[in-house]
């Protein structure tokens, strides 16, 4: 069989939850033994959201293969369970970027480039790609908001393909508001109506439509919206306000929009099986204890920077069954006067991977705070970091100790660009983004990593040795090992062949770890990620 496509565009405002929806329905096709694949396409100019600021765009997901990608496909790993790369993520830079690539090495011929039929046909070069395992079914999320200038490429794109695949294999689904006005006490359909009618004069009719809505639409007002949309009386869909992200996959499968994608394009789907799902949702409604972790970080303001992590430690809660509260403390305002009332009745802290020298000090106050004080603790990445940072400062004594990130000419550069690796790094990371050139000194993308037994990485992984992801420039710098070690703290991570430090952790302390990569990008609603288990099981017993 063919791949059916699946295209999902949103339209009225943007923050309507498209990824999600995206994502849950490639859960629920899943569930349905079908075999699906799922794909971003960002209409901005940048190459790849890497270079973007995080204060800005959020999260910066990053796949095995070490592609940069939008946080969306952050969400299609935890509903689908399956790994993403560089090619479920397209940004309209890398589109032009490789036409014009092609422009330059002649490949037109001399003939003029342009929108349509080159960037068009790119685009449809990516979309098709997606495809490459015999899939029954692949998703295609448009990013933004139809009207957007930017999008309309794109949509050209999809609205072409129907007719190249043929009708039977393709879905367009759109994604509307319908608000609720108090003051009338009533659900407006007119923006719903107007979102589908500027889809129908780019010539893409919808055939769905998923209205995200405060309440769940009547029967009348989804066939008020069929009729005057000119869809099915049954492709009317409420995407209804929920309380966790975790709940719209059996929200959405309660209403049928599966059933209805399912028998639309003739898929071969079985009855679902959702018992994982139901799980996740009961287990979401009956912890059996609380804890409240901080995450001392730069980019606190806004959650989507973190978003990941964030997930992952509601994995975790599940896991533990424990509602885990999550308090983001800006770093930059902590101070040692302070310091106690920003960390009290927390039960764990959390740093966080970022970059640049601003509110590290508050980090590494944090961090004293958490070892002194016996709290659990988690570094990732510049957390682990800044733990090794404040361990040379305030035990070993290395009292200007710092990474050569912030001070450059520091006497005791404990964290470091490791030279060697580095020369050997650029070479295979040009190869792995040969698009990306402020990103290509940095470690991105899965690396093994060595776990040491009888440690609290053992104890959490309860394996050798694991794949982790990592995206950063600095190393632990192991000509200090020896300090470290005397002083207390143990390597229970490295690479195979030992050069580098992956995880690093203290004894007598109830849970005190940092490590060098990623783990929040490999967490999902089903099986939480061992170190975030752990930790905040570790929490959790501080009551
Ligand atoms: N800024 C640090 C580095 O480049 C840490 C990066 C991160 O936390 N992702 O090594």
């Amino acid at each position: 069989m063919k791949t059916k496509f699946v295209f999902v565009t949103g339209g009225v405002l943007s923050s309507l939850g498209k990824g999600l929806a995206a994502a849950s329905i490639g859960a629920l096709l899943k569930a349905r033994g079908l075999k699906v694949t799922i794909q971003k396409l960002d209409p901005y100019i940048n190459v790849d959201p890497g270079t973007m600021n995080p204060f800005q765009h959020g999260e910066v997901y990053v796949t095995e293969d070490g592609a940069e990608t939008d946080l969306d496909l952050g969400h299609y790993e935890r509903y689908l369970v399956q790994p993403m790369a560089q090619i479920n993520n397209f940004t309209s830079g890398r589109i032009y970027h490789s036409v014009i690539t092609k422009e330059r090495r002649g490949d037109y011929l001399g003939g003029t480039v342009q929108v349509i039929p080159h960037i068009t046909d790119e685009i449809k070069e990516a979309i098709k790609s997606v495809a490459r395992n015999n899939e029954d079914v692949a998703i295609i999320e448009i990013g933004g908001t139809v009207g957007d200038i930017e999008g309309l490429p794109f949509l050209e794109a999809i609205r072409q393909l129907r007719g190249e695949l043929g009708k039977e294999n393709v879905l367009y689904i759109h994604l509307t508001l319908v608000p609720f006005i108090k003051a009338a006490g009533e659900l407006k359909t007119k923006p719903t109506q107007h979102s589908v009618k500027e889809l129908r004069s780019i010539g893409i009719q919808a055939d769905i439509l998923l209205c995200r809505s405060e309440v769940d639409l009547a029967q009348d007002i989804k066939s008020k919206i069929a009729l005057f949309c000119n869809v099915d009386p049954d492709a009317v869909f409420t995407a209804k306000d929920v309380h966790s992200i975790y709940e719209l996959p059996m929200a959405l499968y309660e209403e049928g929009l599966d059933q209805k994608i399912a028998i639309m394009l003739k898929l071969p789907a079985k009855n679902p099986n959702l018992e994982t799902w139901k799980g996740i949702v009961h287990r979401l409604y009956h912890p059996k204890g609380k804890v409240s972790i901080a995450i001392v970080g730069k980019y606190v303001d806004l959650k989507e920077s973190y978003k990941s992590l964030h997930e992952a430690l509601i994995h975790a809660g599940l896991e533990n069954e424990l509602e885990v509260n999550l308090k983001y403390v800006n770093s930059e305002n902590i101070s040692s006067e302070n310091i106690s009332s920003h960390l009290q009745e927390l039960q764990g802290i959390l740093v966080p991977g970022g970059f640049g020298s601003r509110g590290v000090e508050g980090k590494i106050q944090a961090i004293q705070y958490a070892r002194e004080k016996g709290i659990p603790f988690f570094g990732i990445c510049l957390g682990m970091q800044c733990a090794v940072i404040e361990f040379a400062r305030n035990v070993i004594g290395f009292n200007s100790a710092n990474s050569q990130e912030f001070d450059p000419g520091t006497k005791h550069p404990v964290i470091y660009l490791m030279k060697e690796w580095f020369d050997f790094r650029k070479n295979i990371l040009q190869k792995r983004c040969e698009q990306s050139d402020k990103g290509g000194t940095m470690r991105l993308g899965a690396y093994p990593c060595v776990i040491i037994p009888n440690t609290l990485a053992g104890k959490a992984y309860q394996k050798d040795q694991v794949m982790e992801r990592h995206r950063h420039r600095f190393e632990f710098n192991k000509k200090y090992a020896l300090d470290f070690e005397e002083k207390g703290l143990i390597f229970s991570g490295l690479s195979p062949d030992e050069s580098l430090v992956e995880i690093v952790e203290l004894k007598d302390h109830p849970w005190f770890l940092g490590c060098q990569f990623h783990p929040e990008f490999q967490s999902n609603p089903m099986h939480a990620h061992p170190l975030f288990r752990e930790f905040v099981l570790a929490a959790g017993k501080m009551h």
